[in-house]
C-alpha cells in the first residue's frame, strides 16, 4: 500500500506577535498551492539577530497557537522553540520529514527579505533538495526573483500578500505608545499581551 505523500507549508518566523498578515498569509498560500497542513514554527533564537525586543519564546509559540486555533488546516510545532542553540531551517525541515514522510513535499514561507538573504544560511548547498521557498512581500516591497542566489531560482515562488501592511514592529510600536491594537491580531493574543504585559 502506497504511503500519501503530504504537501506542507512551513510558516517560519519570529512572530513577535504574530499577527493577521501572518494569517492570512498562511491561507491564501495553503488554498494557492493545495497543502495539506501548515505548520508554524515560532523560531527559538533567531539566527543572525539581537534578541533586545523578542519576548521570550515560550510566550511567542502560546501567541501562536492561540491565533490558528480555529483553523483546521493550521498547526504549531514547538521543535525551534525547544531548542537551546540557534535553530536552523535544513535541521527543521529534516525533523519535520522525520515526521511526516521523507517524501513530503514541503514549501518554506517567510518574509521576502529573508529569503533575500538566503545565501548566507546554515548548510544552504542542502536546501533546493528539502523544501521549496514562498517568499512573501508587504505591499511596497519588491524582490526581484534575480537578486535571490541562483541556486533557489528555480525553486521559489514570490507571492505579495496586501494584508502584510500589518507588522509585528509596527503593533509593538504601538503596544509601546498605548495605542489601540484591536483588529491587527486575533483578539486572544491581544488579550494575551495585555495580560502579560508585553512589549511595554
Ligand atoms: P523575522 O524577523 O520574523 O521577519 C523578517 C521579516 O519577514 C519581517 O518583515 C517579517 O514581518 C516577515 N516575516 C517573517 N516571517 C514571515 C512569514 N512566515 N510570513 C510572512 N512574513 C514573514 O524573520 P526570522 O525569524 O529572522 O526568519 C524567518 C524564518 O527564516 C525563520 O523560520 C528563521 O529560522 C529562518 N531563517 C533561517 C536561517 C538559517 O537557517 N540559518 C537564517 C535566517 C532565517 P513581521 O515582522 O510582521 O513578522
Amino acid at each position: 500500500m502506497s504511503k500519501e505523500i503530504l504537501k506542507l507549508g512551513i510558516m517560519g518566523g519570529t512572530f513577535n506577535p504574530i499577527h493577521q498578515g501572518h494569517l492570512v498569509t498562511a491561507e491564501v498560500v495553503r488554498d494557492e498551492f493545495k497543502l495539506d497542513k501548515v505548520i508554524f514554527i515560532p523560531s527559538g533564537k533567531p539566527p543572525h539577530k539581537d534578541n533586545n525586543e523578542i519576548v521570550s519564546s515560550d510566550h511567542r509559540w502560546m501567541m501562536t497557537v492561540l491565533a490558528t486555533i480555529s483553523n483546521k488546516y493550521f498547526s504549531v510545532s514547538s521543535i525551534e522553540v525547544k531548542k537551546k542553540g540557534e535553530s536552523y531551517t535544513r535541521d527543521t525541515i529534516l525533523e519535520l520529514k522525520k515526521i511526516y514522510g521523507e517524501a513530503s513535499d514541503c514549501y518554506f514561507i517567510t518574509g521576502a527579505d529573508v529569503i533575500a538573504e538566503i545565501s548566507t544560511w546554515h548548510k544552504v548547498k542542502d536546501l533546493p533538495k528539502l523544501t521549496k521557498f514562498i517568499a512573501v512581500s508587504r505591499p511596497g516591497y519588491k524582490l526581484d526573483i534575480n537578486k535571490i542566489d541562483s541556486r533557489f531560482r528555480k525553486c521559489t515562488y514570490l507571492i505579495e500578500v496586501p494584508a502584510l501592511a500589518i507588522s509585528s514592529t509596527e503593533i509593538r510600536k504601538r503596544v509601546k505608545g498605548r495605542q489601540s491594537i484591536k483588529y491587527l491580531l486575533p483578539e486572544a493574543v491581544e488579550s494575551y499581551i495585555y495580560k502579560n504585559s508585553l512589549y511595554l
